[in-house]
C-alpha cells in the first residue's frame, strides 16, 4: 500500500476500523480474524480501478469488489444517471405499476440476449434484487411450469459438481462447495449432480474437449435414470467462480443444451458472475452458439453500482403461467423488484459498452493479462494457470498438510491468507480462493495498474512458496 504518512488520516482509519469492528458482523468471515490475522481496509472513495483508503493508500481493485465492477468505481456516467433517475422517481411497486427504466432495461437485455438461430428466443425479463433471489427465481419458474401442465413428478433439478449460485437455501441446495453447504445440509432439498467438465489439468484443447464429453456422457446417464423427475439443469457456462474459477470447453454446453432438449428439462444459465464481458463475450453462453431457457443476471448488470437481478425466460415459459387461476401464476417478488434506480445504472453500464467499444478494448486487455499471467506458469508453487476474457486464474499446488475437500475455501487457511497480505502491502486487494489466486479486474485497468498486478501477483507467490 502507498501510505502516504499523514499522522491524523492514520488515526481516521484506525477510528473507522475500531467502529467498524464494534457494530459490523461482515459476509463470508470467520470474524475472530479480525483485526489481527486479517487487516480490515477501511475505504474512504473509489475512483476508477482504485480503492482509497483514509490513510489515503491506493489499493488496486483486482477483485472488482466480488466481481461486480465493470467500468471502474464512481463511474460518472453510471453515477449521473442515478442522480438522474433518483430525482424523478427512486422506487414504485412494480406489481401494477410500471416505470420507463424498467421497460428499457428489459428491452436492452432481451435484444442483447444469446440466441440460437433455430430456436424462440429470450422473450420476457422478471426482476430480482441479487444473485441468490434471481436464481430462486428461475429453480422455482421451472417446476411451477410443469406443476402448471399437471406433471407432479418432475420436481429435481440437476446441478454440477463444483457449483455456486448463491447462499440462499434454495440456491445453496444446488451449490456443491461444502463450506458453504455443508451445515445447512439438513436444511436443504436434495439436488442431482452431475460431474463437472471442469479442464483442470487437460492440457490443451483435445484435453478440454475430453472433460466435456465424459461430463457429457454423465450428465446423460443421469437424465437417463432420473428420466421425468427432472425439470432443470442449472450450471455456470464456461467458468465456475466460486468453486476454483474452474474453467470448461463450449462443448459442454453444447452438448447440455441438447441433453436437455432430448429430456424436456429447462436449461438455466446462471450468468450472474461471468455476464457482461467477464468471458470475452458479452454472455458466455454465445461462444458456444447456445440459448439457455432462463438467463440469470445480476453482478455486473448495474455495473457494481447497485442491486439487481434479472431473469430472462422463453415465450414458452411464460406463456405457461397464464391463466384464470391466480396459482398458476408467478406470485414471487421482492419489495425492490425492478428498482428503477438500479435499472438507471444498468441503462448507463450498457451505454458505456456501446460508447466505449468495450468488449474489443477487453480484448486488448485481455491479450495483456495473458503475456502477464504466462511467467507464473513457471513458478514452482504453480500448477497452471489458464484464462477466460477477463478473468485469469493461477493455481497453486495444494497446501501440504491443509485437508483438501476438494473444493475452494476462501481466504483458507495460511497460505491464503499470507498471499492475501502480501498482496495488500504492494498495493493490490486480491482475495485468493483456496489454492487459487485470480485475477478479475475493472474492465478500465490501465498499463501501470497492470504491472502492479503482476508484482503483487509475484509478492503473493513468493510468500506462498515461502511457506509450502
Ligand atoms: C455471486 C453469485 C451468485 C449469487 O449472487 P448474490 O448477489 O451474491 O446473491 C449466484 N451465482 C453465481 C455464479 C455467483 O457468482
Amino acid at each position: 500500500m502507498e501510505k502516504i504518512h499523514d499522522g491524523p488520516m492514520i488515526a481516521a482509519a484506525d477510528d473507522w476500523r475500531a467502529r467498524d469492528l464494534a457494530v459490523l458482523w461482515h459476509p463470508c468471515t470467520q470474524m475472530r480474524e479480525h483485526p489481527h490475522a486479517l487487516p480490515l481496509f477501511p475505504v474512504a472513495r473509489g475512483d476508477g480501478a482504485w480503492l482509497v483508503g483514509h490513510d489515503g493508500s491506493q489499493v488496486l481493485d483486482a477483485v472488482s469488489s466480488w466481481w461486480v465492477n465493470l467500468h471502474g468505481h464512481a463511474e460518472p456516467r453510471i453515477a449521473a444517471a442515478i442522480a438522474r433517475q433518483a430525482q424523478t422517481l427512486e422506487q414504485v411497486i412494480l406489481a401494477g405499476c410500471s416505470h420507463p427504466p424498467a421497460v428499457e432495461l428489459a428491452e436492452a437485455l432481451l435484444a442483447r440476449a444469446p440466441r440460437e438461430a433455430a430456436r424462440a428466443p429470450l422473450a420476457k425479463v422478471f426482476y430480482a434484487d441479487n444473485g441468490s433471489s434471481g436464481v430462486e427465481v428461475a429453480l422455482k419458474m421451472a417446476y411451477h411450469w410443469f406443476h402448471n401442465r399437471g406433471i407432479k413428478g418432475r420436481c429435481k433439478f440437476v446441478a454440477l459438481t463444483g457449483s455456486y449460485h448463491g447462499e440462499t437455501l434454495g440456491a445453496l441446495a444446488v451449490g456443491d462447495l461444502p463450506l458453504y453447504r455443508k451445515v445447512y445440509g439438513p436444511l436443504l432439498t436434495e439436488a442431482l449432480f452431475a460431474p463437472s467438465p471442469d479442464a483442470f489439468g487437460a492440457g490443451d484443447e483435445a484435453g478440454a474437449i475430453a472433460c466435456a464429453e465424459r461430463a457429457a456422457d454423465a450428465l446423460a446417464a443421469l437424465l437417463d435414470a432420473h428420466a421425468g423427475e427432472v425439470c432443470a439443469l442449472i450450471l455456470e457456462p464456461l467458468l465456475q467462480c466460486a468453486g476454483g474459477m474452474r474453467m470448461h470447453h463450449p462443448r459442454y454446453l453444447q452438448r447440455a443444451r441438447a441433453l436437455c432438449d432430448a429430456h424436456g428439462v429447462f436449461l438455466i444459465a446462471d450468468e450472474i458472475a461471468v455476464g457482461f464481458g467477464r468471458s470475452g463475450t458479452l454472455f458466455a453462453c454465445e461462444q458456444a452458439g447456445i440459448q439457455p431457457d432462463l438467463l440469470c443476471l445480476s453482478k455486473g448488470l448495474t455495473g457494481g453500482f447497485l442491486p439487481l437481478c434479472a431473469v430472462l425466460a422463453t415465450q414458452a415459459i411464460y406463456d405457461g403461467f397464464l391463466d384464470d387461476s391466480r396459482e398458476r401464476a408467478f406470485l414471487h417478488s421482492h419489495s425492490y423488484s425492478g428498482n428503477p434506480l438500479a435499472c438507471a445504472a444498468a441503462l448507463a453500464s450498457l451505454a458505456i459498452f456501446d460508447e466505449d467499444d468495450v468488449l474489443v478494448r477487453n480484448r486488448i486487455t485481455a491479450a495483456k493479462l495473458a503475456t502477464l499471467a504466462a511467467p507464473f506458469a513457471q513458478h514452482p508453487a504453480v500448477a497452471e494457470v489458464r484464462q477466460l476474457g477477463m478473468v485469469v486464474a493461477i493455481e497453486l499446488h495444494p497446501e501440504a498438510g491443509i485437508q483438501d475437500d476438494g473444493h475452494a475455501v476462501e481466504i483458507a487457511g495460511r497460505r491464503g491468507l499470507r498471499m492475501y497480505r502480501a498482496a495488500l502491502e504492494t498495493g493490490v486487494l486480491l482475495r485468493p480462493l483456496g489454492d487459487v489466486l485470480y485475477w478479475m479486474p475493472p474492465y478500465c485497468i490501465d498499463d501501470d495498474q497492470l504491472t502492479l498486478l503482476a508484482r503483487a501477483t509475484a509478492a503473493a507467490l513468493n510468500e506462498a512458496f515461502q511457506c509450502a
